[in-house]
Formats: C-alpha cells, structure tokens, sequence
C-alpha cells in the first residue's frame, strides 16, 4: 500500500510543507534554513523533488538557492521541477549569480502557472566562450566545476507535468493551483487506489497464499475443487480520491476570492458527492484570529483544518506530544549550556501560538506538530503519526551522562569583557543537523553593535537562538567569497532588518554584488543596505572600483539577449566613506584589512584591528596563503577554515581548501595567540579523528555551533573545545 503523507516543518516563522507520495517528495515553499531543518526533522527528501512555491518573497523563497545547489551537486538538479506563480522563472534564473557570478549555468527546469516555462539547459557554448577571455583564474575554476555540468544535450522541461496551465499530474498525483493575486492555493489529490485484500474473505473461500501471485496477474483464480473465484471477491473496494488543501491567504480580499474560486467549489461538490474524501486543509497563513479567517473556518468546521503556525492546546497523545519534542540540535546546545553556561546559549523552543479559543472546542481542528507528519494514505493509519524512523526516546537518551563535569567549576567566567565571539555555523558546503553552514558573529555589548562574518543559510535563526537582537543596531556583514554557503543568510537577515533604523553595511566581494542587486529588484523589498566592495579594504588593490563592479555586472550577461542594466545609483565609494567614518564610534574598530586568499575567483580573509589594541583575523575559505599570514601578523585570534582532518590532503588541494595541520601552522607562523577551527566538512559531523599533536596544543580551539566567549576568555577555551568536539564521535 502506498504511503501518502504530509509534513509541517516549522522552526521558524515560515513554515512549509513536504509532502511525501512513495519516494517522491512535493515540497510547498522552500524558506531559509531549508535543508538545516529536513535534517532536523528527520524529512528524507530523495532526488528529483517537485517543488512548489505559494508565493514569491523572501520568506517562502531563500531556500531554495542553497537547496538547488545540492540538487547540483548530488547531480539530481536535471530531474527537479520547479513550480509557482509568475516571476518564478526569474528569480529561479538569478541562482546563476549567486555563485561565482554568474558563470554556473542551470539545469533546473521552472514552469510558471499561466506563465513562462525556464529551460533548464548545460549550455557548454557560453561556458567555453568565457573560458576564452584570457583569465587564467577562471579557466582553472571552470575546469574544476566542469565535472558538475551535465551533457549539453540534455534539456529539462517541467512543462511534462503541466495538463493545462493550472494543473500539474504525474504518476502520482493532480495538483489544481488556484491563482488568487499573485500567490497560489494548492489542490492536492491522489488517483483512485486498489482496495486491500480482505484477509476474512480469503480465508472464508480458501484462496492458499500460493495462488495470490495467479490472482494479481490474472484478476481470478480456479481453485483445485474447480470453482473460480475473482479478485472482486476478495478485495475491498477501490479507495476513492484523497485530497488536501494548502492554503497560503494573507488577506481578506484573498479570501473572497477563494470562496468564489470555481475549481474550490467544484471540489468541495466533489466532496458532498462523495466522489472524493477531502482529508485536511492546511493552513499556512497568520491570519487565522482574523475574523474573515474564522467566519471561513465555521463555514467548513467539518473538514480537518491544520494551522501550520499554531497549536493545540489539550491533553491528549498529540498536543503532549507537541510540548515535548525538540529537535536535536536543541537538545544538544541546551544540553552544552548546562555544562557551560557562558559559552552556549539556553535555546527556548521556538514559541507557536495557541489556536484561538473559538476553533479549540472543534475536534477537526489541530495545529502544528514537530516530528509528525499527517498520513493520509493507507486509510488505516490516517491523521497524525510520528515521523517514521524516529523515536523520541533515542534523543532524550543522547545527552544524559553528563562527562564534563570535571570543568563545571574551571571555567566559570573569570574577568569581564564586552565583546563576544560566537559561532554561528561550523560546517562547510550544506548544513547538517548538528552543524549550520558558515557564520561567525562579534558582539559588542557596550556599544549595542554586531558584525557578522560570513553568512551562510540559517544564520538568522542561529542569531535569533542565541537571543541576540540584531534590529536598530549598527551592524556590518562581511562576506568572505561568493559561495553560497557564505552568502546566502544575507537574504533572511536583510528582510529581518528591513524596519531597522540603523544603516546595515554589506561588505561583499565585486563578484556578489550583482546578485544582491537582482535579488533586490526581483523581490522588490526596502531596507537601508548599503553594500561596500570588499576590495575597497585590500590596501594592494590598486585597480578602479567602479570599473571592477561594471566588469562584474558585464560577466553576468552570459545569455544571449539578456540586458542587465547596471544600477547607476550604487555609491560604493560613498558607502565606504560612511563605514569608515562610524568605525569608532559605533563599532569600537580601528581598522578592517582585507586580502585575497586562495580558493575562488576574489575569496578574501579579513582583519578586524580594535582601538583597545586586540584584533583577530579570520580566512575565510582557502589554501594555506602568505597573505593571510602577512595580514594576520600576531593577532589575538586567528580563525582558519579546517576542511579536512590531515588524511584528506588531497581534498584539501583540489578543492582549495586547508586541512587542520595546515590551518594550525598558518596560525603558528603568524604568531597567533589563539588559533580557533571552523567549516569542517559535512563528513565529519558526528566524528572526527585528530592528532595527539593538535590535541595536545594549548593554542587551539575547535568551534562548534554555537560554541562563544567572550575574547578574554578565548586562550582557556582551548581544553573545553576539544571535550566537545570529542562528544560528537560516536
Ligand atoms: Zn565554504
Ligand atoms: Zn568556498
């Protein structure tokens, strides 16, 4: 029997939707943080997803830029479809500039509901036209990724899917999108399923177990007394329809609409026909105290509604349920704030809202629930169930026997400071469950200002975790390089932000700030970002800035026929000027210094010199690299990206990264008073095997999510560190 179910991922305020028929997945909206949180709760998302968007914003679409990128990766980004409203084919064809420019081509295929379809094609062509421009850096980045691109002839067309231009049908599943003002209401229905055979009834006409093969082949069998008996005879009847509703409806006018809908209402006469079972409608709107969301609910109270944003209140096994269950990654860093306070945050369980008193009395009703899904097929086991494979007792169990006590009283917090380095994200590439991708924050906690280096997908869930607040703060975001895993949390933050008083400045790369200007315009949201070219802080950067983003917008136009139109309005010289100037006072800083490192085309490593005299340095993704040494010359603190443990050199080369001994001896020959590791690679994310050497030396400290102190306290964190680390091998 097949098993067709619905999945709520909510750790955050966006919620969305996988839904699971067999090993395929449809997954409705792809908010930040995506991948980080399937893992967490325990969503098995195989190749070749169809994804499904309700609506275009930032909250239902940063998602899928890194989601889209490990499809790539895994070679599976040819058999994606890709779903939504008008403006989809657009902003699905942005991905090619958040890495490396541009210069990526896409094989995702998009269709817009009556709209455009994007093709998703390998065109070589283009690729071998820029690998002409005599830059030797980029033909030896293009040759690297050259393994990632799939043969030219093949092309992707999600319009296989389309029936008309509303209705999406596969092996599966008919999906009806109802267009209400640019966001989309989903019909989600199975086909008619093959009844059970009834185990009574076989027995009743003696039907051996050796005959049933005969029987599916043949819809009959002859038993050996010569009587025929058909399947029919056996078998309980064809299930009928199953459907479900996802409903994205964010205002009234929206609801009106919706009532009106011809499709909702042929559905809902399909319903009282009995023609189909319309099982749930899930709700992923706010909206529901709204009175025209209560008045839609009375009207159709016998339906089971889900509120993806809220829930239930109550006793029984589903709402204890709820008030139980954590994900693991909360479990571990509260379970590392017992042990040391100081150093991991307390992470509250992220708060959901009750469903409002009128609905709670409505046994139809239910909220969200972590690490359950809602099985609407088989029959027998519909409504809510635990995720398969996962057992709530196995994570209570993780965490128990409490091996650090011996520092509980060693590292109280000694002397006062009033600034904090935490890490956000410790992983490289994607995330993991226990580990989010790149992201290091400084808090200043006397002057109320924070800069965040690095900023991959999630970070501002990690931020939020760590209870600190970001709005009406001075605030810089330094970006390393342009991939993705760096980048991409920008986004989240930037919307976040976007009622902030304070200016926020993006320091970025040349290469990424075509993407950021795109993504902009696309999705057309305000807020006071003013982005400075990282360039600007390389004291050997002699070339003309304004030059350098122009030939960065040039190198995007890899399409034929494509205008890119370089916002003129961009004062980066200007914005530099600003920053500069508030350095003090706002940030406590004398200086930033930045220099190319090695790994990408313009990957830079950052200085940050405070006026107190302290300073760290951070790399950034790279090979091990002079400059970095030079520019790190006896800083307090140098962080180093640590890809590799020391048996994986030949990774380390290729994929211009550094393996732990290499980033230990950058931090040696620059005379760093402590050398902090981070971006370790998604392999090790429950084991790491290190030497004695490493282990033994004082200097070193190995971050993990979360993991902070504040700088004074850095030089005896080195011991705690290494614990820690120690705790994830199994
Ligand atoms: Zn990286
Ligand atoms: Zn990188």
């Amino acid at each position: 029997m097949v098993r067709f179910s619905f999945q709520i991922i909510k750790n955050q305020e966006t919620p969305n939707i996988v839904c699971s028929f067999d090993n395929i997945r449809y997954i409705f909206n792809l908010p930040d943080g995506f991948q980080r949180f399937t893992k967490d709760n325990y969503v098995k998302i195989n190749p070749g997803p169809r994804i499904f968007f309700t609506r275009l914003s930032t909250q239902t679409t940063t998602g899928c830029f890194g989601y889209l990128s490990t499809l790539l990766q895994q070679n599976s980004g040819i058999s994606t479809k890709i779903y939504g409203p008008k403006g989809l084919c657009k902003l699905i064809n942005m991905k090619r500039f958040n890495e490396i420019g541009g210069f990526k081509t896409l094989p995702y295929s998009v269709q817009e509901f009556n709209g455009k379809c994007l093709l998703g094609t390998k065109d070589m062509k283009l690729i071998e036209e820029l690998m002409k421009q005599n830059d030797c850096k980029l033909q030896e980045y293009l040759e690297k990724i050259k393994e990632h691109i799939i043969d030219p002839k093949e092309s992707n067309n999600a319009s296989i899917y389309m029936k008309n231009s509303t209705l999406f049908k596969d092996e599966n599943l008919e999906i009806q999108a109802i267009e209400i003002n640019d966001t989309i209401q989903y019909i989600i229905s199975s086909f008619p399923q093959p009844g059970n055979y009834n185990k009574e009834k076989l027995s009743q006409f003696n039907v051996p177990t050796n005959k049933m093969q005969e029987m599916q082949k043949n819809g009959k069998v002859i038993l050996e007394d010569g009587q025929i008996i058909t399947i029919d005879q056996v078998k309980e009847p064809n299930i009928i329809p199953q459907k479900a509703i996802i409903l994205d409806i964010a205002n009234h006018e929206q609801m009106q609409k919706l009532i009106c809908n011809v499709e909702f209402k042929k559905t809902l006469e399909q319903f009282n026909s009995q023609q189909i079972n319309l099982v749930a409608i899930f709700h992923l709107s706010h909206q529901i105290q709204e009175e025209y969301y209560k008045d839609f609910i009375k009207q159709y109270s016998n339906f089971n509604h889900i509120f993806c944003n809220y829930y239930k209140e109550g006793n029984d096994n589903i709402c204890q349920a709820h008030m139980k269950i954590q994900p693991l990654s909360e479990l571990l860093s509260n379970f590392l704030h017992q042990s040391f306070p100081f150093n991991f945050p307390h992470i509250e369980q992220q708060i959901l809202k009750p469903i409002p008193k009128d609905f709670q009395n409505l046994n139809s009703m239910f909220g969200y629930v972590p690490l359950f899904e809602y099985v609407i097929l088989p029959i027998k086991q519909s409504g809510y169930r635990p995720v398969q494979n996962f057992s709530p007792k196995v994570l209570s169990q993780m965490f128990t026997n409490n091996q650090f006590k011996n520092f509980e009283q060693q590292f109280l917090q000694k002397a006062k400071d009033h600034l904090r380095l935490i890490f956000l994200g410790t992983c490289s590439m994607k995330p993991g469950q226990l580990r989010n991708v790149s992201g290091i924050i400084l808090v200043n906690e006397k002057l109320k200002s924070n800069i965040i280096l690095d900023c991959g997908e999630g970070t501002f869930k990690q931020i939020s975790d760590e209870n600190i607040v970001l709005d009406d703060k001075p605030l810089i975001i330094w970006i390393s390089h342009a991939h993705s895993d760096h980048h991409l949390g920008l986004l989240q933050i930037i919307y976040n932000l976007s009622n902030s008083h304070q200016d926020i400045y993006l320091i970025v790369p040349a290469i990424v700030v075509p993407w950021l200007i795109f993504f902009k315009e696309i999705l057309g949201e305000q807020s006071k970002w003013k982005i400075i070219v990282s360039q600007q802080f390389d004291e050997d950067f002699k070339d003309d800035v304004n030059q350098l983003i122009k030939d960065c917008f040039h190198q995007c136009r890899i399409r034929q026929g494509e205008q890119v139109q370089i916002v003129e309005n961009q004062n980066f010289i200007k914005n530099y000027e600003d920053l500069v100037n508030c350095l003090k006072d706002q940030f406590e800083l004398d200086s930033i210094r930045v220099t190319p490192v090695e790994h990408c085309p313009q990957s830079y490593g950052v200085r940050l010199n405070l006026c107190d005299g302290r300073s760290l340095s951070y790399s950034g993704d790279t090979r091990p690299c002079e400059r970095f040494v030079k520019l790190s010359q006896n800083v307090d603190i140098l962080i180093h990206e640590s890809t590799f443990t020391d048996d994986l050199q030949e990774n380390a080369l290729q994929n211009m990264h550094s393996t732990i001994s290499e980033a230990v001896k950058v931090g040696m020959l620059a005379d760093a008073k402590v050398i902090a590791l981070t971006h370790y690679s998604q392999r090790y994310s429950r084991q790491m095997e290190i030497n004695q050497e490493i282990l033994g030396n004082e200097k070193i400290v190995f971050s993990c999510d979360h993991f902070g102190g504040y700088l004074n306290e850095y030089s005896t964190l080195s011991q705690i560190s290494k614990e820690i680390i120690q705790l994830f091998n199994e």
